[in-house]
């Protein structure tokens, strides 16, 4: 069995789980997080399995420059049109949940708060 077989987020790209996805193309799945921390709150993943942004190499560049670059549309799109910010967790001390790399989009209205407690 391989990693990808008991993956949640390649099962919501294989559509054996629903999402609310809000945009989707050959290489990248965007939807919506299912336990929102702010008002807008957009995953934005590869279809492609790959577990973790400190697992990345620089053959996953256009990729990964292909997902950040789609943030402003996705962001816009749902109505973040006055900034919004972008989260990427790893590994154990970024307590990162689920082992496919995503990246969050979260916004407002309100301004977010500081990036992180002080
Ligand atoms: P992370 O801690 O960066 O790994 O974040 C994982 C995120 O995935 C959390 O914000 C969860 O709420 C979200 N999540 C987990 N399962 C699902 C799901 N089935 N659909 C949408 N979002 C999910
Ligand atoms: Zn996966």
């Amino acid at each position: 069995m391989s990693e990808q077989d008991n993956c949640i987020f390649c099962k919501i790209v294989r559509g054996e789980i629903p999402a609310k996805k809000v945009f989707e193309d050959d290489d990248v799945l965007a939807f919506l997080d299912i336990k929102p921390v702010a008002p807008i709150h957009v995953l934005v993943i590869p279809k492609k399995h790959i577990a973790s942004l400190a697992q990345v190499s620089e053959t996953d560049a256009p990729l990964l420059g292909k997902i950040l670059a789609l943030v402003p549309t996705l962001a816009t799109a749902q109505g973040a049109d006055d900034g919004f910010r972008v989260i990427v967790n790893a590994g154990r001390i970024g307590q990162q949940e689920v082992q496919h790399l995503h990246i969050h989009i979260v916004s407002g209205p309100q301004p977010l708060g500081p990036m992180l407690a002080r």
